[in-house]
């Protein structure tokens, strides 16, 4: 049993916002801008060698914004370990895994682990 799989996915198009309830308790709320400036597909992140499973730490300080880039048409698993995520412009080319945003938690608890280099921390190097 994958530790990381989220319990329930909610996309809450009015609030603008996708709550994930994680298997250990974990609650992550998502505004919508944010989950799109951490798009992990190529296009978004200049090509593939900027390709990483943990998202740029820059999108948590980006201006909330709301169009149609930032709004969420659909949500679709990918097999047991990812969604896909289709935006009103068309885009749907990121594949979200679960331990991608388990990363891109924006909770105060999270970003304090980020900050302090905690070593469950997923690395990339
Ligand atoms: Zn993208
Ligand atoms: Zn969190």
């Amino acid at each position: 049993m994958d530790q990381l799989a989220p319990k329930g996915i909610k996309a809450n198009r009015l609030a603008g916002e996708l709550t994930i309830q994680w298997a250990d308790g974990h609650l992550s709320v998502y505004p919508f801008s944010l989950v799109r400036a951490a798009c992990p597909c190529a296009e978004c992140r200049g090509g593939h060698d900027n390709m990483r499973d943990t998202p740029d730490p820059e999108v948590f300080t980006r201006p909330r914004e709301d169009s149609p880039a930032t709004r969420m048409t659909s949500l679709e698993a990918v097999g047991a370990y990812a969604l896909t995520i289709t935006w009103e412009d068309g885009h749907h080319y990121g594949i979200y895994t679960w331990s991608f945003l388990r990363a891109l938690c924006p909770c105060p608890i999270c970003r304090g682990e980020a900050a302090q280099g905690d070593s469950a921390w997923p690395k990339t190097l």
